[in-house]
């Protein structure tokens, strides 16, 4: 039994379950990067590159952005040098399509997926939770009113500029953004089941308990695999 220094996790979950949040605390707690291509999308946007321009249209109105598009900007990130000792891929794949080019991507660099952490919540209390999301216009640093409150609701703690919602954590758009993940992101749990990388972790609870759950989880498997 040998257990690899080497952390490649992904994180699985509907909009709102809370990936982003817990890949940031096991990112600082295993110092492996947190790869979100939410994140890097929306920085596109912001900086109007022709990717960003492209992708936008779709992510305001809940639709996931053409997998080209994202495999592309994950085998660019996933050969910088930060990402050598591991990673967390957080909000990728979101495709069965993904999920292929991704394991033909690491086969290629030598390299496979350890865990994937599927955080589990159900649709209602997704879309409570999401009415309470802010993210800064400038820094792109996000928020909730409840659980990650910023010191003023309006102003980002980071850099002082306005938070606004984004037009994809609004009611309507939230809800095709859930078709969307029960019609093409749900069959990933079967996929990864079958090569018996899933780790299920309830989404319900404070955020240092999913924590907990999540980094016990991935400890009690890590020896699993030699
Ligand atoms: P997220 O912050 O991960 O919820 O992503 C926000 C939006 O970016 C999604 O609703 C999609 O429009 C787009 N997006 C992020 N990751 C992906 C992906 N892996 N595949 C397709 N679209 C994505």
């Amino acid at each position: 039994m040998t257990c690899s220094e080497n952390m490649n996790l992904i994180f699985l979950g509907p909009p709102g379950a809370g990936k982003g949040t817990q890949a940031k605390i096991i990112s600082r707690k295993y110092s492996i990067p947190q790869v979100s291509t939410g994140d890097i999308l929306r920085s596109a946007v912001r900086e109007s590159t022709p990717m960003g321009i492209r992708a936008k249209e779709y992510m305001d109105s809940g639709a996931l952005v053409p997998d080209e598009v994202v495999i592309g900007i994950v085998e660019e990130r996933l050969q910088q040098p930060d990402c050598e000792k591991g990673f967390i891929l957080d909000g990728f794949p979101r495709t069965v399509g993904q999920a292929d080019s991704l394991a033909r991507l690491l086969e290629g660099f030598g390299k496979r997926i350890d865990h994937v952490v599927s955080i589990s919540v159900d649709d209602e209390e997704l879309l409570k939770r999401i009415s309470g999301r802010r993210t800064c216009e400038k820094c792109g640093k996000g928020y909730h009113l409840i659980f990650d409150p910023p010191k003023d609701p309006a102003v980002c703690d980071a850099c002082g500029s306005a938070l606004f919602q984004r037009d994809d954590d609004k009611e309507e758009t939230m809800r095709k953004r859930l078709v969307e993940y029960n019609s093409k992101t749900a069959p990933l749990i079967q996929y990864y089941s079958e090569k018996s990388l899933l780790r299920v972790v309830a989404g319900i609870g404070s955020i240092e308990d999913i924590c907990d759950n999540i980094i016990k989880t991935i400890d009690g498997c890590r020896c699993d695999n030699p």
